[in-house]
């Protein structure tokens, strides 16, 4: 039996539309009234985007619910089913912290409850009948001024019982203009002994080599093995790993068919550059890790000893996981069965 590690997932695109419908129906009476069905719904929610800072921006509709008070409502829902449907064993949660405070109050009120919100999504993910190793993945954000992604690395650096690391994320062609902002960022959070992730390479737009010395893996990447090749020995040498979420190309429009991720795949394993597969947002679009995993294997991207080597790469490359071992080492001592002895001398 297989367990896996999930290590890019957002929270704001973690709530599956059924969940998030129903919220609508029970607490919200303007959305409720926009979709009165939820086929409507699920339709509208989960279509594919032109681009993905249209696709960017459906993450607003969620973390305009998601605040102080609900954020237990949908954490326990996204637990319960990443556990029961996804064999979850390990999961990083990203967000940025600063988008679910309150919008009533100033930039030095946000940034202060930004702390409470941290703990109440820590806590939220501690569900005793539902266990899991889980922490938080904090994105600074490429629209959210300075003092705010300054703070975002503060508080991470802060929160270690809930934190493992810092993400850099909205938008990856918005990070030109403030490059050096942002390469100082990840310098002060190395400094701080954080771990680093980046939204970076996703798209033709979002590819700056000047920020890959600072992330320890990379969120997406999938335009270095496609347009950079040179790049991965030294992705190589730095033992970062491409964080590859496949349905995500194909609702921004950055790949037209999943087999375009085949070249990733190749190039990646023959230069020694691990991958780790998430779903970025499992609840927008509908699709939980295995069907990730499987429709890989179906279309011919990768074969099987090619999916375990992801699987095992993510364990490795966790920021949290606890054990030295994955747990499917763990279990399969458990579940071995001796072939049953046949008693010497009887006739078969
Ligand atoms: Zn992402």
């Amino acid at each position: 039996m297989t367990l896996y590690a999930e290590l890019h997932r957002h929270l704001g695109g973690s709530v599956v539309p059924r969940i998030l419908w129903r919220y609508f129906q029970r607490q919200n009476p303007e959305q409720a009234g926009r979709f009165p069905e939820y086929p409507g719904f699920e339709e509208f929610y989960t279509r594919p985007r032109n681009t993905l800072d249209e696709y960017l921006e459906l993450h607003t509709l969620v973390e305009s619910v998601q605040t102080e008070e609900t954020l237990p409502y949908f954490i326990y829902r996204l637990i319960r089913g990443a556990h029961i449907f996804e064999n979850l064993a390990y999961l990083e949660l990203r967000y940025t912290p600063y988008l679910r405070t309150s919008e009533r109050l100033s930039q030095s009120e946000r940034i202060d409850q930004m702390t409470q919100i941290v703990e109440i999504v820590g806590k939220a993910s501690q569900v005793a009948e539902y266990p899991m190793v889980t922490s938080q993945i904090l994105c600074m954000h490429s629209r959210l001024p300075y003092e705010v992604n300054k703070a975002i690395v503060d508080l991470a650096a802060q929160s270690q019982e809930y934190v493992c690391g810092v993400d850099l994320a909205g938008g990856d062609a918005h990070y030109a203009e403030r490059l050096d902002e942002f390469i100082g960022l990840y310098q002060y959070a190395r400094s701080l002994g954080l771990k680093t992730t980046g939204h970076l390479y996703e798209t033709p737009d979002g590819c700056y080599p000047e920020l890959l010395p600072y992330l320890m893996r990379i969120g997406h990447g999938i335009q270095i093995p496609l347009k950079h090749p040179e790049l991965l020995s030294q992705l190589q040498q730095q033992g970062q790993c491409l964080e590859v979420c496949p349905t995500t190309y194909l609702k921004t429009g950055t790949l037209q068919d999943i087999r375009q991720l085949k070249v990733v795949f190749d190039r990646c394993f023959e230069a020694g550059v691990d991958i780790a597969i998430g779903t970025d947002n499992a609840g927008l679009h509908n699709v939980r890790l295995q069907f990730e995993y499987e429709n890989l294997l179906t279309q011919d991207v990768i074969n099987f000893k090619q999916l375990q080597a992801c699987q095992d790469a993510a364990f490795r490359h966790a920021f949290a996981w606890p054990h030295t071992q994955d747990p499917t080492s763990l279990l399969t001592g458990l579940l071995k069965t001796e072939p049953k002895k046949t008693l010497a001398g009887k006739s078969q």
